[in-house]
């Protein structure tokens, strides 16, 4: 089995085929997937993975404000995502965190939105999963101020960063979590990050809709392309998929262990993974 830790499959794009989408990847193997409910908050997107994960029992989700909406960030946006979070299927707070990549929000109001949201998760007990680009001194500064001493844990999502943030990230718990672009050609540089990993520090995940990975870059990724991003990590690590995907799988599941211990699920009959 693999699992895809990042997939924000309550987009509308698809809502034509969604049950399609999620069989496949289940049928390939891909046996746990993180619906994030990031898009549009206003929107519903939360709702909406809540609802896909209530459909099936081997898709959770989370709760959290993206970057890019922190200037939204208000005691009425905090209590609805309060809410939000007594949902069964909750299982980490985020994704939050610092884009000073696109900048849709000023840097100050990314920083707080960002430190007000690990407190919640600090007081709730969840891990975080943590969006950061661009941004690497801040991250790591907030991290080490808010974040360390708290004993738990989290995500670095759709990782694009350095060794030192990876290290940084790792010493106090964080997993690393690649996406398709590792399996860019001009990510070089990240995959030379990637090499110098554990491999018990490691997650894989689509980020879908977005950042198909190679041969399907430019067009909707799905989770069972994070059996492609499996693929290029793994000859990155000189290991082979399957061990890759064993060990992506328990890094996983010390940090989630009630997710992978659903009984509804069934580990035991491993699919072709
Ligand atoms: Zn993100
Ligand atoms: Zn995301």
């Amino acid at each position: 089995m693999i699992i895809d830790s990042h997939a924000h499959i309550d987009f509308t794009g698809y809502d034509d085929d969604r049950d399609e989408v999620i069989a496949r990847a289940r049928s390939a193997g891909v046996d746990l997937i993180v619906a994030v409910g990031n898009g549009d908050i206003i929107e519903g997107s939360h709702e909406r993975a809540q609802q896909i994960a209530e459909s099936y029992p081997f898709i959770y989700t989370t709760v959290g404000l993206h970057p890019h909406d922190a200037k939204l960030y208000n005691e009425q946006i905090e209590a609805y995502l309060l809410k939000l979070c007594k949902h069964r299927k909750v299982i980490a707070w985020g994704e939050c965190g610092l884009d000073y990549y696109y900048m849709h929000s000023p840097q100050e109001t990314q920083r707080r939105a960002f430190i007000r949201q690990l407190e919640l998760a600090k007081e709730l007990r969840l891990p975080v999963i943590i969006h950061t680009r661009d941004a690497e001194a801040d991250t790591i500064d907030i991290l080490h101020t808010y974040w360390a001493a708290t004993g738990l844990r989290g995500i670095m999502h759709c990782f694009t960063g350095s060794y030192e943030l990876a290290k940084a990230a790792i010493d106090i718990g964080m997993l690393i979590s690649f996406s398709g672009i590792i399996t860019f050609k001009k990510s070089a540089e990240l995959r030379s990050v990637a090499a110098k990993l554990p491999l018990d520090t490691l997650l894989v995940e689509t980020d879908c809709p977005f950042l198909s990975p190679e041969p399907h870059r430019g067009r909707r990724n799905e989770p069972v392309r994070v059996i492609d991003v499996a693929q290029v990590l793994a000859k990155v690590l000189s290991v082979d998929l399957l061990e890759l995907a064993a060990a992506t799988t328990a890094n996983f599941s010390k940090l989630f262990p009630k997710a992978v211990q659903q009984p509804e699920l069934n580990y035991g009959t491993t699919k072709q993974l």
